[in-house]
């Protein structure tokens, strides 16, 4: 049976990006496999530095937001990654066997250390290494058979059995190198520790990577500080239609799809087949005849009516944050009861015990 791992920082309320290339996919994953596991990666969201309280905000308004989607903790552990701190400890592992120029090439480094307009942090530089702990701390499991007896050359020998879970990450296009981090370094801890992790794989989404409203140049990002770069699930209709009306195109009043020469007008109708379901084309032929100021207020309209019941559920979520909190506890407790064994084999291997 495959396992399914994921996760998103509680960096801001989910946007676009997040709801077509990530969190939509999840509520569809979790009908498929027994063995879903969604995070809410607050150690991550540590790299870009936060106010104590903007985190604890984030953290709740986040699980508001996925719950308002769809993800059913009855169907899924939804969890906070830093309550199971077998994560960190994985992490230190797994970054003993990782060079240091790799994670200098990984493009988000690149990117967000200008961001930051500094040297970059070491949480910056070695996060994908903590993602890969994320996948990997579910990524191997002691058979349910326990130990069976194999004969040595000299005496009895008892040998652990690991039933493999190939865990499928759904990933949105951004994260697909820090995917490939992970498995080259599963692949380097079987080499030097003996076989034991499955290669994780990635399930990605058909959307393509959403492109921010102010710069289609980059990708729609919750840590963008351009307010109208970015629509959030719990947007209100008029914030909405104001960010689509001051979407980024060009001169010409045509919709066309062409995202290398026309990325603006392109990420409009890649948005607008995403959420509606319609292919490119069924989109493009609908608006025949539209200039681009009237085929954004349709693409708004479209987003409109997706995300209206979301925004009110996540109102009505917000209200409880008993239960929110206690949601990403008891998934946290079921979480661990995955790692833990995984977790204490690593253990042995490496030879902390
Ligand atoms: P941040 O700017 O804080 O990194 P983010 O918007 O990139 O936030 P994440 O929490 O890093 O969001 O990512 C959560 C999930 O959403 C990941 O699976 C990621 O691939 C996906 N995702 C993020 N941005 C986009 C986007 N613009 N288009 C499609 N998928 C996206
Ligand atoms: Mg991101």
């Amino acid at each position: 049976m495959d396992r399914i791992f994921s996760g998103i920082q509680p960096t801001g309320t989910p946007h676009l990006g997040n709801y077509l290339g990530a969190i939509q996919n999840w509520a569809r994953l979790q009908e498929q496999s027994s063995s879903v596991l969604y995070s809410i990666m607050d150690m991550h969201s540590l790299t870009m530095p936060k106010e104590p309280a903007v985190l604890r905000r984030n953290i709740l308004d986040t699980t508001a937001a996925i719950l308002a989607c769809g993800i059913d903790p009855k169907k899924c552990f939804l969890f906070r990654q830093s309550l199971v701190p077998e994560h960190a400890e994985l992490a230190w592992i797994l970054g003993c066997l990782t060079n240091v120029p790799r994670l200098l090439r990984l493009p988000q480094w690149k990117m967000k250390c200008t961001s930051q307009n500094n040297e970059g942090t070491v949480g910056l530089l070695t996060y994908p290494v903590l993602q890969a702990a994320d996948i990997l701390l579910y990524n191997g499991q002691l058979s349910e058979y326990g130990t069976i007896l194999a004969c040595g050359n000299i005496s009895f020998d008892r040998l652990k059995v690991y039933r493999l879970w190939s865990t499928h990450v759904p990933v949105g296009e951004d994260q697909v190198v820090h995917l490939e981090l992970a498995q080259d370094i599963a692949q380097h801890f079987n080499k030097k520790y003996g076989e034991f992790f499955p290669v994780p794989k990635a399930i990605l989404s058909t959307t393509k990577k959403i492109k921010s409203l102010r710069d289609p140049a980059v990708k729609m990002s919750k840590s963008d500080p351009q307010k109208l770069a970015t629509v959030s699930v719990a947007d209100s209709p008029d914030e909405i239609v104001l960010k689509f009306r001051k979407a980024v195109t060009d001169f010409t009043s045509e919709v066309t799809y062409d995202p290398v020469s026309r990325p603006g007008v392109s990420n409009l109708v890649s948005i607008h087949a995403a959420i509606t379901g319609l292919s490119i084309k069924e989109v493009l032929h609908q608006s025949a005849g539209l200039d681009t100021a009237r085929y954004k207020m349709v693409v708004a309209e479209s987003v409109i009516q997706k995300f209206a019941p979301i925004r009110n559920e996540i109102k009505k979520l917000q209200e409880d944050k008993s239960h929110l909190i206690k949601v990403l506890e008891d998934g946290a407790e079921k979480a661990k009861e995955l790692a833990a064994p995984i977790y204490q084999e690593i253990r042995r291997l490496v030879g902390f015990q």
